[in-house]
């Protein structure tokens, strides 16, 4: 069964989008993952479809209802659906290379997008949504963060990254940034590739790009080279 993944959005005619080229795009066509769309309106109240009300206590903007949420949610994961439940959130747990490896593992997700303030709290508890942030930042609606969510997801999924070996030492999966890559010409505008990348020595090779991992992150993400923090509220990395 190919990876399903149903998104939930007042914009469906913003997926495929990127998710349509390139490494995403042939594991699409080639039916390694699935992105189906469901339009949240189709749901919506009165002859208007209305979708969103004004906030509860006053203030600006607009919520999207509980009511009708709960009936787009039901109809894309009707009893049995055993998909996780994401709603794209900025509150959300920081989304990880982790917790894209364990979508990867799994049938896919039902994915809900965010537009206006955001949803009424009331759908999250009842349909058992787990907030994903992508990042400590404000978009304007879940989709874009929904794409990032996948496009990292669809490259684990077997059989689509083409070396089997390019996701092993990349940055995140070894709780070390990935070191430095070169390719041809071995001189550029007076600049050269490190000697020993050009020696033909795999073991010198090797310790050069640990030890190249190595100070980039101590030197930009000493972060992720402490030890982990666990219990509530801990993010993984
Ligand atoms: N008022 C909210 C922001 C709403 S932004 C707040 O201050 O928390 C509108 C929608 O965009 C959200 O419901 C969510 O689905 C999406 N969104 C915005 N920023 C996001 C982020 N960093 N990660 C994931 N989704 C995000």
């Amino acid at each position: 069964m190919p990876f399903r993944a149903t998104i939930l959005t007042l914009y469906p005619e913003m997926f495929p989008g990127p998710l349509g080229i390139s490494l995403a795009g042939r594991a699409l066509e080639r039916g390694e993952a699935i992105v189906e769309t469901r339009q949240i309106r189709d749901f919506g109240r009165g002859r208007h479809r209305a979708v969103d009300d004004t906030p509860a206590g006053g203030g600006a903007g607009m919520v999207l209802r509980a009511d009708v949420l709960a009936d787009a949610i039901d109809a894309a994961s009707p009893d049995g659906d055993t998909r996780p439940r994401l709603l794209m959130s900025p509150r959300g747990r920081p989304l990880s290379q982790n917790f894209v490896r364990e979508l990867a593992a799994g049938e896919g997700a039902l994915i809900v997008c965010g537009r206006f303030e955001g949803v009424d709290e009331r759908i999250i508890e009842a349909r058992g949504l787990t907030e994903i942030s992508i990042g400590d930042y404000v978009l304007s609606g879940g989709e874009i963060a929904a794409m990032v969510l996948l496009d990292a997801v669809i490259r684990l999924l077997p059989g689509v990254m083409g070396n089997d070996q390019s996701g092993v030492h990349e940055s995140f999966e070894t709780r070390l940034l990935e070191h430095p890559h070169y390719t041809r010409p071995a001189e550029w505008e007076g600049r050269t590739i490190p000697e020993v990348l050009t020696s033909g020595n795999h073991g010198a090779v090797e310790r050069w790009r640990r030890a190249e991992a190595e100070r980039l992150t101590l030197e930009r993400r000493p972060d992720l080279l402490a030890p982990p923090v666990r219990g509530p509220g801990a993010s993984d990395r």
